[in-house]
């Protein structure tokens, strides 16, 4: 790594989901030159989804696509620099931290703020994905309103998924909830709640075969693993929470992060382990994983950052 093919940027924004696109609004805004990485995924999340409804400022709700032109249109007019490449290497041992872009390029930063998210966990069946936001979805939070009064069907045993079944009794008149083995994972308490839900339906042993539908989830294919027994449920929708991966892999052996991979960050602030460093959004929040709560936390970020520069002198 020879100096001289080091580029040397201020604040370094990793990810473009609604968390790095707030950190580089108020870091662009605070004059601190922020220079963002998109990732693979422009956008981040949202722009695998169809409507939001639940962002604050969108009264007639938007489609996740546009919405992240507009963060990223608002990020740029504020003087944001945003560049299409992916971090693969990191290197903190020493200031000022050392980011490699599509392993070649190497950044040096004064601060980085790392905004990576996290990505659901599918099944993995060719149906479950030509039909995703078409009533398949990975989050009952964002998507159970659309599914209001209407049958669903829910795949996992774990926190999250008793969690999200019982967000979705709340709204929806029955909830088949698929559970592969004879037992969940979730605590004692979430089991306990679940099963005295009466319109949440357990199912035991319990495999997903296929999301049936043409144009829209119309209903579920499952087949018993122990009788060998199939049915078909007639549902509108189909919700997979089966736990999310947080994008942090390159981050390992440097950050403190919990056993799943989320980066953990003193509580009240984004701050990691590393001083300067920097984590919001999803990467870092394994409980909400709403986009207004990213947008909040990249806010909090960027605001962290500037107090850290100004008290190294570095700004
Ligand atoms: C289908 C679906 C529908 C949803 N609907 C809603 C909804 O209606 N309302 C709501 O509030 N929330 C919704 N969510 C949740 C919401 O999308 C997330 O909470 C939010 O996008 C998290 O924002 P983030 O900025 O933390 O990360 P993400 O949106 O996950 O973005 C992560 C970014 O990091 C980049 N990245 C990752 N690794 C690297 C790397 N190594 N180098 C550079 N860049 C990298 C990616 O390219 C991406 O740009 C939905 C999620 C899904 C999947």
């Amino acid at each position: 790594m020879a100096n001289e093919e080091i580029e040397k940027v201020h604040v370094l924004i990793i990810g473009s989901g609604p968390a790095g696109y707030t950190a580089a609004i108020y870091a662009a805004r605070a004059n601190m030159k922020p220079v963002l990485y998109q990732g693979i995924q422009p956008g981040g999340q949202l722009t695998i989804t169809t409507e939001v409804e639940n962002y604050p400022g969108y009264p007639d709700g938007i489609q996740g696509p546009e919405m992240m032109v507009h963060f990223e249109k608002q990020a740029a007019r504020m003087g944001a620099d945003i560049r299409y490449g992916l971090a693969t290497q990191v290197d903190f041992s020493q200031q000022p931290y050392k980011v490699q872009i599509d392993e070649e390029k190497w950044i040096a930063a004064d601060s980085i703020i790392i905004c990576t998210g996290a990505s659901a966990k599918w099944l993995g069946l060719p149906s479950e994905e030509r039909l995703n936001g078409f009533g398949v979805s990975a989050c009952a939070v964002c998507d159970g309103f659309f599914f209001k009064g209407k049958e669903v069907a829910i795949v996992g045993a774990g926190d999250t998924a008793a969690e999200e079944a019982l967000y979705l009794s709340k709204l929806c008149t029955t909830v088949h909830m698929l559970v592969r083995r004879d037992q969940m994972r979730a605590s004692k308490v979430m089991q306990d709640r679940v099963l005295a839900t009466p319109n949440i339906k357990v199912y035991w042993n319990t495999d997903t075969e296929e999301v049936l539908g043409e144009s829209r989830v119309e209903a579920v294919k499952i087949r018993n693993h122990q009788t060998g027994e199939t049915a078909e449920i007639p549902v509108s929708g189909f919700f997979v929470a089966i736990g999310h991966q947080p994008n942090s892999g390159i981050f390992k052996g440097w950050l403190d992060m919990d056993e799943t991979g989320y980066l953990l960050t003193t509580p009240g602030t984004t701050r990691t382990n590393i001083e300067g460093v920097f984590a919001a959004g999803d990467v870092q929040d394994k409980n909400y994983r709403q986009a207004v709560t990213a947008a909040g936390s990249g806010c909090m970020a960027a605001l962290d950052a500037e107090r850290y520069l100004t008290a190294k002198g570095l700004n």
